[in-house]
């Protein structure tokens, strides 16, 4: 929280200030739909703790990329249809990224787009 000026929209989802379809969660991890999806199963995968991007990890914050692994590997074995997927992470506005708190993208079933 506490380093930031102000909230990611990420957090007011994990802190129930703003709505979302949240399909999973744990200490670590919340996984919310995404609201512009790229494939009929399109998950984020976002860790509680707001870190911006990759580029941004101190040696500490590597471990949220085994929680984020491990909520890919439960995701496929658990949402039907979702067995084979796509992971994408978007680290800086040069990728793309748009929303600066870490995710990772879980697509799935029928893609609509690249
Ligand atoms: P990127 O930062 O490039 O990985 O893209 C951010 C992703 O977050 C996009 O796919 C958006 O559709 C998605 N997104 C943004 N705001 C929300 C929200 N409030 N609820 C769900 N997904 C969102």
């Amino acid at each position: 929280c506490c380093m930031h000026m102000s909230q990611s929209v990420f957090s007011k989802i994990i802190n129930r200030e703003i709505p979302a379809t949240i399909m999973a969660e744990t200490d670590h991890i919340i996984v919310i739909k995404d609201i512009n999806p790229k494939a009929s199963i399109h998950f984020l995968i976002i860790p509680k703790k707001e870190v911006r991007d990759i580029q941004s990890f101190e040696q500490h914050d590597f471990e949220l990329g085994l929680h984020m692994f491990a909520m890919a590997h439960y995701l496929s074995k658990t949402v039907p249809g979702a067995e084979d997927f796509r992971l994408q992470i978007n680290s800086g506005a040069g990728a793309g990224q748009e929303v600066f708190h870490l995710h990772m993208h879980f697509l799935a079933g029928t893609f609509f787009s690249i």
